[in-house]
């Protein structure tokens, strides 16, 4: 079977629109273009319940009690900063202390460093090699000027998952809010913020194959009621907690996209997994030496991070990316030469970081273009080590 190039491989950084999504999204940027706050007439009527019905959509993805939890934001790092920000303006009195990990999104990174700037006290978990966090440390940290814990379902660079059950349960018996960033694992890996004990959550539509500059923050209604202060003012909308006309036809794909994905989400996962297993075994087969980042158990099944042993990282990436859209590492630091802060928090080499792919599956990815990817990929690895003149001197002894 033919493949058309590039192959999109990349599917952690985003996704294609699904065909069904835009279908549902254009009759909101034609006919049917009114505001949501104008409730007042049959255009304003027809987009807010079209916004009350992607709300219900959302909702039920990530199994929250009620649609009103929903919070429509510009996507996961809106939705990330609300959530930090919001629990430490409200509750600054209680506690000036959270604690979150040092593998989190830019985002919560970001946002906890802004907050260190004003008087809040921060601590960064370390992860293991695995790159998972320690429930242990987690536990220590824990102290009474807690307020937040902010961690990660699934990382966006090495796809490991934490263990958010056992998270949950420790913020839910000591008192303290819980944060989870849901970018990479909504629609993809089953969500439950009841089961999780969740309590905050940031959803990006992007990432499940909706449109770019939309999302969601889940809020806590009910035990506990979470009160954030709003960082974004004017007009009241979204409960008072983000101002700002609805984008109508963005919010209609993203509760579409969400429909999807939940409907087809076992069977997807199923295929994606198979697929990423194939390409795995076979660059281990054919190349040796090559590490996978990150645990494989608890992994997402579209993410494949591995670094290969006597190569020049920059040559591979240019080579691959030819005819691959893969990412080095993270697609957030690709513009640096410094090793990712996801690998130095695993442990690994700077020789091996620099050689780091990190291959995203998706919904369209076919069986032939992972056969295609591994001779590629099989192809420049080889011809790259055999330039190398470590690996000449390793075998030849
Ligand atoms: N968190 C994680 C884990 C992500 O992967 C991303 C997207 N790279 C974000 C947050 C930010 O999402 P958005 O692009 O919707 O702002």
């Amino acid at each position: 079977m033919s493949v058309k190039l590039p192959i999109y491989m990349d599917h952690q950084a985003t996704t294609p629109v699904d065909p069904r999504v835009l279908e549902a999204m254009l009759p909101y940027y034609r006919e049917k273009f009114g505001n949501a706050a104008s409730r007042n007439h049959a255009f304003g009527r027809e987009a807010s319940d079209a916004i009350e019905a992607a709300r219900r959509q959302v909702a039920h993805l990530v199994n929250a009690e009620d649609p009103e939890e929903i919070v429509f934001t510009s996507g996961a790092t809106e939705s990330n900063n609300l959530a930090i920000k919001g629990v430490a303006g409200m509750f600054r009195e209680r506690g000036t202390h959270i604690v979150t990990s040092q593998i989190e999104h830019k985002s919560v990174l970001d946002t906890a460093k802004y907050l260190e700037t004003r008087g809040f006290r921060l601590a960064y978990l370390p992860v293991d090699r695995e790159g998972i966090v320690d429930i242990e440390a987690l536990r220590e940290a824990i102290s009474r000027n807690t307020i937040l814990i902010s961690i990660m379902h699934a990382n966006n660079e090495i796809g490991t998952i934490q263990p958010i059950d056992e998270i949950g349960k420790m913020a839910r018996e000591r008192s303290v809010f819980f944060h989870c960033d849901l970018a990479q694992t909504a629609g993809k890996i089953p969500v439950d913020v009841r089961a999780m004990a969740i309590d905050l959550a940031g959803i990006s539509a992007h990432k499940l194959y909706g449109p770019k500059g939309v999302g969601a923050l889940y809020v806590r209604k009910r035990n506990p009621r979470v009160r954030l202060s709003p960082q974004i003012h004017g007009g009241g909308h979204e409960g008072g907690l983000r101002s700002g006309t609805l984008n109508v036809p963005a919010i209609v794909g993203f509760g579409r996209a969400c429909e999807i994905a939940e409907e087809e989400m076992q069977e997807e996962s199923k295929r994606i997994l198979r697929l990423r297993e194939k390409l795995r075994n076979e660059l281990i087969r054919r190349l040796g030496d090559v590490h996978v980042n990150g645990s494989l158990k608890h992994r997402l099944p579209g993410n494949l991070n591995i670094s290969f042993s006597n190569v020049e990282g920059e040559t591979l990436l240019t080579e691959i990316s030819e005819e691959i859209a893969v990412s080095s590492g993270s697609a957030c630091s690709s513009a640096t030469l410094e090793p990712s802060y996801v690998m130095k928090a695993l442990g690994v080499s700077e020789a091996l970081s620099h050689t780091a792919i990190r291959f995203g599956l998706g919904r369209w990815n076919t069986e032939a273009e992972i056969d295609y990817t591994i001779e590629r990929v099989a192809a420049v690895v080889g011809k790259l080590r055999l330039a190398s003149p470590i690996y000449a001197s390793e075998r030849s002894q």
